[in-house]
């Protein structure tokens, strides 16, 4: 599946703040964007103005895609399910896009990013319900168990990720048991379990033009 292969720090200095998508690194004083909090390029630091109008919806729907590691087509997709289901469709588009396998590996803390946990998924280190699933884009429903496969729990960077995972915060809708390497999606995610700086009024608005 297509997806963004370039440098990942870019993104974050042209979104005006941390997208996390680099796991540790991200916490850590070598984090670009703390560095050089300002847009790449030439003149980068020129660009200082907030966006407004089409320019910050725009924005907001580039930021949003970039945290989820999901491509424009994708995106529309789960605006356009979102919109046609009953509810606040800027809260249905957030929650598909939290249900994601590779965003549920992530918020566990089986990987310390949302782009270590696609290469997990991808690589069929992960099992739902017992069944291996490789396919990031897959969307996880209450009752389901995410684990990790047991001939993979040796893996060091996953090993290294569910130590710290707690101190990085589980959210509520989700349950870890580290030590059986297992998650349990205990209800699906609301608006309120979703802490990101996200304004998903504007996204809805550039769509429904
Ligand atoms: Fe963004 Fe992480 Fe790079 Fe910092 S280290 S700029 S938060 S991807």
């Amino acid at each position: 599946m297509a997806r963004y292969t370039g440098p990942a720090c870019k993104l974050c200095r042209r979104e005006g703040m941390k997208l996390f998508l680099k796991g540790e690194r991200c916490f850590k004083d070598k984090c670009a964007f703390d560095r050089r909090p300002f847009p790449p390029g030439q003149h980068g630091r020129m660009r200082n103005k907030p966006p407004i109008g089409y320019a910050a919806q725009l924005r907001e729907k580039e930021k949003v895609k970039r945290i989820y590691g999901v491509l424009e087509k994708q995106f529309r997709k789960y605006y356009e399910m979102a919109s046609r289901k009953k509810g606040v469709t800027g809260e249905l588009l957030l929650q598909f896009l939290e249900r994601r396998l590779d965003n549920v590996v992530y918020r566990l803390g089986f990987a310390t990013s949302r782009r270590q946990a696609r290469q997990l998924v991808n690589h069929g280190h992960i099992l739902v319900d017992g069944r291996k699933v490789d396919i990031p884009s897959y969307l996880v429903k209450e009752g389901q168990v995410i684990e990790v496969k047991e001939k993979s729990r040796k893996i060091p960077s996953i090993e290294e990720s569910i130590k710290t995972a707690k101190g990085r915060g589980i959210p509520e809708w989700l349950e870890l048991k580290p030590e059986e390497f297992k998650g349990v999606v205990k209800s699906l995610p609301k608006r309120a379990d979703i802490t990101l700086d996200i304004n998903e009024q504007l996204i809805i608005e550039l769509y429904s033009k």
